[in-house]
């Protein structure tokens, strides 16, 4: 029982940083281990080259001779770096990542064994993809889903204990063309948002207008918990969480921690985990300590989404990777422990392209201010008719443990906008930016108004969607979660947004005496409808919980219960319909593969629950109670007298917990829901409650019962012993 906790704490003293080699300079080692263009440039005929350059840049299919080129100049770029195997990569619409391997090696008739890579395996892959949920997309058609090369991410070679492994970046896809996966919907949502920038840029009479594309930053927060410690704790292993744990007598209330000095092993491992992220190609930017103990984070460069998005599925993977290479388990769930802060991962979202540059960037000139105007507005009307689909895309069983605490942003979808920006949107609203109209003052006052001083510090803490001087920051998504989903929710309904001004300002401009007065006029009318979006005050206080509700008709959605459904309205399955991003058919399947995993992991959770406290905790507590009672049986047949209250207590303490136990298991083995909704409704409002029920009576037995005989990990000892 105790063993395991007992040696693991034992174990820790003795730990040092694992040795590491000295890392070479970033020049050295930078995408070394990926088939980019620098790349393609070296070992590519020139036409070759050409081809595929135009393949990364416009997204434009390649022939499949110039295919076969390219897969035999990957082939031995690859094995020239001990690669023997080739895996195309694909998301399905779990937030995991998949892979499919097999071997460059093929067996000739003479029984020899040749390498082949032929242009044909490069492109299109066929794995038994049966195992991957696909919300009965697949079931209908029985046909298997395959995976397609996406030539605008780059290859790159994988390097694991057991071998170097040639990774092609994939869709995932059925035989019918419809996504199975993360990726071919934000590609779409790009594409849509293309289409209705360029329409908008070309009403304000840009005559020269590149691709405009999404860039994402993402912000990954962790946990970093000792190995030896993480393996005595099944609810770690297993469920990513503690289910259990009484509150450390030190918690987060010195905030020492913050920035605080990274311990050593965590150190070594930064290190490491960089050099891995160099190699292939991630641009690792800052690192440092997060406000709970044990908590860190990391953010990388920002780069166009859909790139951004494969390393961000890279990077967790690598984290949890390299923790283990250091004996450290990496949490990446986004509340491990109550009672201390959670882990998100803030999505820093812009748009822009080569000629008008980042179109959420106040600019210089005048016509510059007038764009970002306009896709400011753009936003503001897309979080507030959309909200609901936000709220959905970060919704999870995990998420739903920080959103609302109060330590997370709420689980209302507002705007901020910074005082400045927010007092001239409302301007705008009310008709009062008209009077720097008159008098040629616009272009100077503008100009004035839109200098934005970048100070962080100015920043609200406590919005889930923030404009932080040149994008936007989603901060609601979860530490867990890939970024695609928020990112092509934002994509799209930004997409929709640019359409309805496009059809305003068309009039507007031609009636209009400048194309100031044009924009001002469909920015008025866009206010008019979507202002009560914009919050700038403190997202944690009851008092936005009510005004929010109440008087400005925002929702406040607590749980992925309540939040999943939004994917099924008619405004959400329009919004994908019309802009193409996923037809209501692929919507609906994306709606059941969420709702069967929040309830998969509420009820492993439950079952968690129920095993832990019958093997390890009622034991326990039976243990020290059969000490105390044969002490005070013995004492009292000697005469001496002995408190009994602990033992009382325990005896108490351990029924009720028992007792809170019967009922979870009875609840469980609930079935035959009249629908997906009602049994997610019955995980959220039945069975959570449950838990904490029983957790309640267990963190209490914790702190009753002999230190020496209690079978968990506490508290203090994860989040402090490194
Ligand atoms: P903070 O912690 O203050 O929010 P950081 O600098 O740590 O800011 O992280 C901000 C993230 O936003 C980084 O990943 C950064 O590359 C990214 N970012 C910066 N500018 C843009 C932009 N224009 N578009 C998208 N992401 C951006
Ligand atoms: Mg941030």
């Amino acid at each position: 029982g105790n063993q395991a906790r007992l040696n693991a704490i034992a174990g820790i003293t003795n730990r040092k940083p694992v040795d590491v080699e000295m890392p070479l300079p970033l020049n050295k080692i930078w995408a070394d281990d990926v088939f980019n263009l620098a790349t393609m440039e070296e070992c590519l005929s020139k036409s070759a080259f050409k081809a595929m350059k135009k393949t990364v840049h416009t997204g434009a299919e390649l022939d499949p001779g110039t295919a076969d080129i390219v897969a035999a100049a990957m082939k031995d770029w690859a094995m020239s770096k001990g690669v023997k195997f080739f895996s195309h990569i694909f998301y399905p619409m779990t937030n995991a990542t998949a892979e499919k391997h097999d071997g460059f090696i093929v067996t000739n008739s003479d029984g020899g064994a040749i390498t082949e890579f032929t242009g044909s395996l490069l492109i299109k892959g066929e794995p038994d993809g049966s195992s991957f949920p696909n919300g009965s997309l697949r079931m209908t058609n029985a046909a298997r889903g395959y995976t397609a090369w996406d030539p605008t991410s780059p290859a790159y070679v994988m390097h694991t204990d057991n071998g170097a492994t040639l990774m092609i970046p994939s869709v995932f896809l059925s035989w019918t063309g419809e996504a199975l996966d993360k990726k071919i919907p934000l590609m779409r949502s790009n594409a849509a948002m293309n289409i209705a920038a360029k329409k908008v840029l070309s009403l304000m009479g840009e005559t020269e207008i590149a691709t405009v594309s999404s860039s994402c930053g993402a912000e990954q927060e962790y946990f970093l918990i000792d190995a030896g410690l993480a393996a005595a704790r099944p609810d770690l292993l297993l469920a990513g969480r503690s289910l259990f744990g009484a509150s450390p007598a030190k918690g987060q209330q010195f905030d020492d921690q913050y920035f605080g000095a990274i311990p050593e092993r965590v150190q070594v491992f930064m290190q490491a985990l960089e050099d891995k992220l160099y190699r292939l190609g991630i641009p690792a930017k800052t690192h440092h300590n997060e406000v709970a103990p044990g908590q860190f984070e990391i953010a990388p460069y920002y780069e166009s989404a859909n790139v951004a998005s494969d390393h961000q599925q890279m990077l967790m993977t690598l984290l949890k990777i390299t923790a283990k290479q250091h004996g450290f388990v990496c949490l990446l769930h986004e509340k491990p422990f109550a009672g201390v802060n959670g882990s998100g991962k803030h999505v820093n979202w812009s748009v822009g392209n080569a000629t008008q540059g980042n179109l959420l960037d106040p600019g210089k000139t005048p016509n510059d201010n007038l764009n970002f105007l306009l896709f400011c507005g753009a936003v503001i009307r897309g979080v507030h008719l959309y909200g609901p689909l936000l709220r959905a895309v970060i919704a999870s069983a995990s998420n739903d443990h920080r959103l609302g605490a109060n330590e997370a942003p709420p689980a209302i979808l507002s705007v901020y906008l910074g005082d400045q920006l927010e007092k001239l949107f409302m301007d705008i609203k009310e008709g009062t930016i008209g009077e720097l109209l008159s008098g040629g003052m616009m272009d100077i006052g503008l100009a004035e108004i839109l200098k934005f001083e970048r100070d962080p510090g100015d920043r609200n803490r406590t919005s889930p969607f923030a404009f932080t001087g040149n994008r936007f920051e989603f901060r609601a998504v979860g530490s867990s979660a890939s970024v695609s989903g928020p990112l092509i929710a934002m994509n799209t309904m930004l997409a929709d947004s640019l359409d309805w001004i496009a059809d305003r300002l068309a009039p507007a401009l031609a009636s209009s005496a400048s194309p100031a007065e044009a924009v001002f006029s469909v920015l008025q009318e866009l206010m008019s409808e979507h202002s009560n979006v914009i919050f700038g005050g403190d997202g944690y206080s009851s008092e936005w919980h009510r005004a929010a509700v109440e008087e400005r008709g925002l929702q406040n959605i607590p749980t992925t219960a309540d939040a999943l459904p939004a994917l099924l309205s008619p405004e959400v399955q329009g919004l994908f319909e019309r802009t193409g991003v996923l037809s209501p058919k692929e919507v609906n399947s994306r709606y059941e593969v969420y709702a069967e995993q929040y309830i998969l992991s509420i009820e492993v959770e439950a079952k968690l629950v129920v095993d832990m406290v019958t093997t390890m905790i009622y034991p326990a507590a039976m243990a020290y109670l059969s000490t105390l009672t044969s002490t005070l049986v013995a004492a009292q047949s000697l005469s001496i007298s002995l408190d009994t209250g602990i033992a009382s207590s325990i005896a108490e303490t351990a029924n009720a917990m028992m007792t809170a136990v019967s009922t979870l298991s009875g609840a469980l083995a609930s079935h035959d829901f009249d629908s997906t909704e009602a049994h997610m409704k019955f995980c959220a409002d039945t069975l959570c409650g449950m838990m904490l029920a029983v957790r309640a009576e267990a963190d209490k037995l914790e702190s009753l019962v002999d230190d020496q005989l209690w079978p968990l990990p506490k508290y203090q000892e994860m989040l402090f012993m490194r």
